[in-house]
């Protein structure tokens, strides 16, 4: 496995290597990142996976100091998973002077996540966009925990013809229901016990469906409710048409629920498709 931080020496080793699968990830690397290398195996020859903490994608006061650097466990665990490159590079390396172009994604990156970091999503595209460029690959594996940012890369895709196949990886959760994060990390013993909840929240609605109730909004709202009376500050938990991300509807084909709170300064989000 080769470990590569310049842009131009990447390129280099790149040549005839197609078709090359890519997993972008900001690194602290845990089960879900080697289950979309694991993924990304199956599709292209060469498999690259980039670690790169994108300021761009952070608001102000966010934890863009403190996110978690752990390169040399990070590159371990790549070479178990069987990654072939892992590109390494630095801000000065990707924004050698400031970044003034950017992504301007549709107004659905204004809702949900983006109604509560404003500026993320476009954060997210723009990086997106440029390892794109830089790494040229044939398929990109993204995860579904990342839903509403799964779907923007997708809609980038499709809208400005990038020919890359964009794969969707499981989200991968510990024993008690917990999606993998690398803000896991963060919580307290206590906080780690009861971060299990979001996803009960979660589970609890598309059984209530399952059994035939229909008012969206008042399940929306217990459960908010139900992760409030336990300490948690909430920021949404919002049925949606899995396709459009759009309210939902009755009749919908494929429905998500996804959700997104806070325990303690741990901003923690899930979703669950059905
Ligand atoms: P991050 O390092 O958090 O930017 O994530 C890099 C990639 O890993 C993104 O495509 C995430 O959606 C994906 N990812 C993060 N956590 C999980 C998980 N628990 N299961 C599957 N994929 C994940």
């Amino acid at each position: 496995m080769e470990i590569i931080s310049a842009i131009a020496v990447l390129r280099e080793t790149l040549q005839g290597r197609q078709p090359v699968a890519f997993v972008p990830t900001m690194g602290n690397l845990h089960e879900g990142h080697l289950a979309l290398v694991e993924q990304a195996r199956q599709h292209g020859r060469c498999v690259v996976v980039s670690i790169f903490v994108n300021p761009l994608q952070f608001g102000a006061g966010e934890d863009l100091e403190k996110y978690p650097r752990t390169l040399e466990a990070d590159c371990r665990k790549l070479q178990a998973a069987g990654a072939d490159i892992v590109f390494t590079p630095s801000a000065h390396e990707l924004f050698p002077t400031p970044q003034q172009f950017q992504v301007e994604p549709p107004s659905i990156a204004s809702e949900l996540c983006g109604a509560v970091r404003p500026g993320h999503f476009h954060g997210v595209a723009t990086i997106v966009l440029k390892l794109f460029n830089i790494v040229q690959p044939a398929c990109g594996v993204f995860g579904k925990k990342d839903y509403q940012q799964l779907h923007i890369i997708r809609g980038m895709v499709r809208e400005f013809d990038l020919p890359i196949q964009i794969f969707a990886g499981e989200t991968i959760r510990a024993e008690d229901g917990l999606a993998l994060s690398s803000r896991n990390g963060y919580l307290s013993q206590e906080e780690r016990a009861e971060a299990p909840r979001l996803y009960r929240a979660l589970l609890q609605i598309r059984e209530a469906l399952a059994s035939g109730q229909i008012d969206f909004a008042a399940l929306e709202t217990a459960a908010r409710n139900d992760l409030a009376r336990h300490g948690w500050q909430v920021d949404y938990i919002s049925l949606r048409n899995a396709n459009t991300l759009q309210a939902a509807q009755p009749g919908d084909a494929a429905r998500v629920v996804l959700g997104a709170a806070r325990l303690g300064t741990t901003r923690l989000i899930d979703n669950l498709e059905f």
